[in-house]
């Protein structure tokens, strides 16, 4: 199936005054009608400008982003307003995503009324209501008249998913960077989005700096592996976690400190060399990765940027491990 939403060749490059810092330094990706695509890297990455991006809140500095194949800089005002409909972005800091003065009802009947996608206040009721029962804040009338500060943290992240509900979205972009959540909030949050993503279908673009999050919530998707905003590896969900081929990926897989029996599985532990993070105004020459990489050494690794290639199953960016 066409995707749903694309990122083309996107840039955002963020002007500082030590100079310009390459946010998302040229990213393709691929959403497709009902899958899910995990972005996964440590803060810093640039997989939040990306999903920002991908959901209209930021522009690309260079590049596309295509909701249904169209370039969403050229939608009108009309097409713009379905695609802000059509792609909803939560923030998963629940500090952060609902606005304190508000009740529930107000909070997620907002867009419905905006929308005109309700006649009158009994409807409205009866629409967030429901709701509010799928993101299973039941019994819902208990919910509609309170404010943020009178729930949990898990409690507000499921009235900022179900307002993003309320929209009908084709894609659902979740972005978890920054979670606040506590282990079992976690899981329990992602318990429900899997099941709003089976009962509706729904396309989910979902952000994390955990591996093991990433496995759970997309493990029949995929995971697009990020380092100082490029795409390193991307490929099936299984693939890459149970055989990360890309160094970076390889770290990040070994430091996943939960005991999962998969992850321990595989392969030997590769430990980053403990150089610094580059700077990213003044990257260093050929991959971006060699300052930290455990496989450097070999060439053209300091001179040469590898670009993004097909190797078997799955997109690596790697001089070494591609000729593997
Ligand atoms: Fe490491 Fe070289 Fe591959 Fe970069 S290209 S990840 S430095 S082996």
């Amino acid at each position: 199936a066409p995707p749903v939403l694309s990122l083309q060749g996107v840039h955002q490059v963020f002007p500082t005054r030590r100079g310009d810092v390459p946010a998302v330094a040229g990213v393709d990706l691929d959403v497709r009608p009902g899958q899910v695509l995990c972005l996964v890297g440590e803060s810093g990455c640039g997989k939040t400008t990306s999903a920002r991006m991908a959901a209209g809140l930021a522009d690309p500095t260079s590049g596309s982003v295509l909701f249904r194949g169209q370039d969403v800089a050229a939608m009108d005002k009309r097409e713009r307003s379905r695609f802000r409909r059509a792609v909803q972005y939560i923030h998963q800091d629940p500090y952060a995503s609902l606005n304190p003065v508000r009740t529930v009802y107000s909070t997620v009947s907002a867009g419905l009324r905006r929308h005109r996608m309700v006649k009158d206040r009994n409807e409205a009721r009866r629409a967030v209501t429901e709701l509010l029962e799928r993101v299973d804040l039941t019994p819902a009338e208990d919910y509609l008249d309170k404010y943020p500060h009178q729930m949990s943290g898990g409690q507000r992240q499921r009235v900022a998913v179900a307002r993003a509900l309320a929209m009908n979205p084709e894609v659902i972009i979740a972005d978890e960077s920054t979670s606040m959540l506590d282990v079992s909030i976690r899981v329990s949050l992602l318990n429900t989005l899997g099941r709003l993503r089976d009962e509706l279908g729904v396309s989910f673009l979902f952000i994390t700096h955990d591996l093991a999050v990433a496995k759970y919530f997309a493990w029949d998707g995929e995971i697009a592996v990020m380092y100082l905003g490029k795409v390193v590896e991307h490929g099936p969900t299984p693939q890459v976690v149970n055989d990360p081929r890309h160094p970076y990926t390889r770290a990040l897989v070994s430091a996943v400190c939960e005991p999962d029996p998969d992850l321990a599985r595989t392969k030997e532990r590769v430990r980053l060399r403990s150089a610094d993070i580059p700077d990213l105004t003044d990257l260093p020459p050929g991959c971006d990765f060699h300052p930290r990489c455990p496989l450097y050494a070999q060439g053209s690794c300091d001179t040469v940027r590898p670009p993004l290639v097909r190797s078997h199953d799955r997109l690596l960016a790697c001089h070494v491990v591609t000729r593997e």
